[in-house]
């Protein structure tokens, strides 16, 4: 891999920009790789990327069945925190927030990370007693947050109407280090990397069936031929039931859209990233100046990746309600995602009841931030056959026997 610098960017400036290389090659399929990873979005591809990396394992395969990055990992709103309640996920989320911190020199790959602050507001007294009891599991857990007054939050962000009609802002819960990457440049510095180590991500390839013999995996059939392994990770979010349904088991996933939209750009006027869970809705402000506004989920499972019109309407008049200024603002465009929703909130990565088949999924509407984490975890867990600490509660099985890491207040709404 040519390494980018100020000096590559010095000489192809000066010879007009004509020594670049692809970033990844378009590989095709070969016969059989020792690792096979299905889906290349953000979580797909960190998984290689440290399979390579801390396992040593780099015969492995990235299948696809659009382009990289398409999926969730390019449709989400990019909020990066870890202040969730429950010790395992702290544990993970931080994990992956400490490693977002460095991800840029690692992948040789501009990520943009922004640790610019990120606050969840309390506009209810049920919330305050919440925000407040994660912020002191957060102490104890060693993830950097604060429960802080109204005061606070209006001298953090001056647009903000701190005594709103229905729901003034009570406090919130602040962590400093939280913020934002650019989604793409995560997917693509990845990908850059594993194919740096020889592995193949594959595009345009999607897998259609899984090959299970003697009750372990053999490989996959795809659109682009068969492909033999003895190693299979599931890492397609909101298709993670259909995959299984092919291996021939069931997950507890409901994919359901979730939607985001943008403004127009305008002058810099939001520093920090600000979710407003009671009222649905949070915002941040892109380098460009767009403001970049999450909302909930459909009400109903569906494949959609369009999201219902009247979200967009509940979303925006409650954002209206706590940011009047923006009332003027036109909206550019709007999307949605499939996201993989489990009933604790809570993702998947656990060994799956066919042999050799590993899953990862479930990170529902807030596994942007988690990617490094996930993928670290993922990897330790395919390479040993058995989950490192980082993965150890988040096996399939904790359903059937009640042993959920319940996330509904961190996780629910909110990214
Ligand atoms: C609107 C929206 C806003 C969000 N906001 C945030 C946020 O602010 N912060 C945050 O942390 N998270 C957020 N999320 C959640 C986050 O985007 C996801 O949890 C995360 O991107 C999931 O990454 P992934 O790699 O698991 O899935 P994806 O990026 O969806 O990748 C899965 C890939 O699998 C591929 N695939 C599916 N089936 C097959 C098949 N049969 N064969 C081959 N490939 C297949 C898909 O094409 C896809 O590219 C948001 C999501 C949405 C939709």
């Amino acid at each position: 891999m040519r390494r980018y610098s100020v000096f590559a960017l010095a000489r192809e400036a000066l010879r007009g920009h004509t020594g670049w290389g692809r970033a990844w090659g378009a590989a095709a399929p070969r016969a059989a790789y020792d690792a096979v990873i299905v889906g290349a979005g953000g979580h797909g591809l960190a998984t290689a990327y440290y399979l390579g990396r801390n396992h040593g394992i780099r015969n492995v395969a990235v299948l696809e069945k659009g382009w990289l990055g398409g999926g969730n990992t390019g449709r989400n709103t990019t909020i990066i925190r870890s202040n969730y309640l429950q010790d395992a996920s702290a544990a993970i989320y931080e994990k992956a927030r400490s490693l977002y911190e460095t991800l840029s020199q690692e992948l040789n790959f501009n990520v943009m990370f922004s640790p610019r602050g990120v606050m969840m507001l309390a506009q209810t007294e049920h919330e305050v007693k919440g925000y407040r009891r994660t912020a002191m599991a957060n102490a104890l857990q060693g993830v950097a947050t604060e429960f802080i007054g109204p005061d606070r939050v209006k001298a953090l962000v001056p647009i903000i109407r701190i005594d709103g009609p229905r729901y003034p802002v009570l406090g919130a819960l602040w962590q400093p280090r939280g913020g934002t990457a650019r989604h793409d440049a995560v997917a693509w510095g990845y990908a850059r990397a594993c194919a740096a180590m020889g592995m193949d991500i594959v595009e345009n390839c999607a897998v259609t069936g899984i090959r299970v013999e003697n009750g372990a995996v053999a490989g996959v059939e795809t659109t682009r031929g068969p492909i033999a392994t003895r190693r299979l990770g599931l890492v397609v979010a909101g298709h993670s039931s259909v995959l299984a349904a092919m291996a021939g088991f069931r997950l507890p996933i409901e994919s359901l859209c979730l939607q985001a939209l943008v403004s127009e750009p305008v002058k810099p006027c939001m520093d920090v990233v600000v979710m407003a869970n009671t009222v649905h809705g949070y915002m941040s402000q892109s380098d460009k100046g767009e403001m970049v506004i999450g909302g909930g989920t459909d009400g109903f499972n569906n494949y959609s990746q369009r999201g219902s019109w009247h979200h967009i309407e509940e979303t925006l008049r409650a954002l209206c309600e706590t940011f009047p200024v923006l009332s003027r603002l036109k909206m550019l465009r709007q999307w949605g995602g499939i996201v993989d929703m489990t009933g604790d909130r809570s993702p998947i990565i656990s060994r799956a009841p066919v042999g050799g088949v590993f899953v990862n999924c479930g990170w529902g509407t807030g596994g942007f931030k988690a990617i490094p984490g996930s993928g670290w975890a993922m990897a330790e867990l395919m390479a040993r056959g058995e989950p490192g600490p980082l993965a150890a509660e988040f096996d399939m099985f904790r359903f059937r026997e009640g042993r959920f890491i319940d996330e509904s207040v961190a996780a629910g709404v909110a990214h």
